[in-house]
């Protein structure tokens, strides 16, 4: 018996051709390259996005579910102080995704959802999908997979709030349960930039409503924000299948949606 392949890159034109448009989601991975602190390496947001949107892909059973080719690049202009960061211009990132869906659109797939991986691409994904909505028509659910879990980062979190804020005490301990072998724990230090103001804290779990982005380089000690001592595998474990269900609970519960529900009449 051979599994069904989950990877959009992986199938012949033959076979996405037989895929039924209304019972076939195409997940589309954002994240970034960017500084990750001493500790960890450069693919870290788009990394977890990918394995993530892969293991949802395996996990949700009343429709298929594709990942396609992640988009490894996303906007970091406040990291480009430390080397091995990429960052996309807004306008890059938006026709890369544009581009995507105007690709797979004329072949009829509508049922889309990106899963980001990076909280710098936050602003831009929103407008990206509302600029794919007015001129494509196709209504784009967009998520961060770490607003899915926040109960659960909550729950496992030790650190004081700014501590889950960037190679953190969640992105740490996601590395240590996904890929041990590209973690360096005697390179992580305990960073905690000042904010700028108590309402711009940058932390997974409370995010403070004043966006007011540091300047790694300038503010921070290493490129980290948070506490990546207090990680530990069986955090990250938590946290990764939190994710992966709650965003399987999502796209299955999204299989009632009509072509009628997520497209506008110019489709
Ligand atoms: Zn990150």
């Amino acid at each position: 018996m051979s599994m069904q392949r989950i990877e959009w890159e992986k199938l012949s034109w033959s076979q996405i051709a037989e895929l039924d448009r209304d019972a076939t989601t195409i997940v589309i991975p954002t994240g970034a390259i960017e500084q990750h602190g001493p500790h960890l390496t450069v693919d870290t947001d788009i990394y977890n996005a990918d394995a993530i949107s892969r293991a949802v892909a395996r996990n949700v059973s009343n429709q298929r579910v594709l990942v396609a080719p992640p988009i490894w690049w996303g906007t970091s202009p406040h990291h480009l102080g430390f080397p091995g960061t990429i960052s996309l211009k807004n306008e890059t990132f938006t026709n890369i995704l544009m581009d995507t869906i105007a690709s797979l659109k004329p072949h009829g797939f509508y049922r889309f959802l990106i899963v980001n991986g990076h909280g710098g691409n936050i602003g831009n994904l929103t407008a990206s999908v509302s600029k794919i909505g007015e001129e494509l028509g196709i209504s784009i659910p967009a998520l961060s997979y770490w607003q899915t879990i926040t109960d659960v980062l909550i729950a496992v979190g030790e650190s004081e709030i700014g501590g889950m804020g960037h190679a953190c005490e969640m992105e740490t301990s996601l590395a240590l349960y996904l890929r041990p072998e590209d973690v360096d724990m005697s390179q992580a230090i305990i960073d905690m930039p000042n904010q700028p103001t108590p309402w711009s804290c940058i932390d997974f779990r409370q995010p403070g409503f004043l966006n007011i982005p540091l300047d790694l380089k300038r503010d921070s000690k290493a490129g980290i924000i948070g506490n990546p001592l207090l990680a530990t595998k069986e955090k990250g474990e938590t946290i990764f299948n939190a994710a992966v269900d709650r965003i399987s609970q999502a796209i299955s519960g999204m299989a009632h949606l009509t072509k009628r529900e997520l497209t506008t009449s110019r489709y």
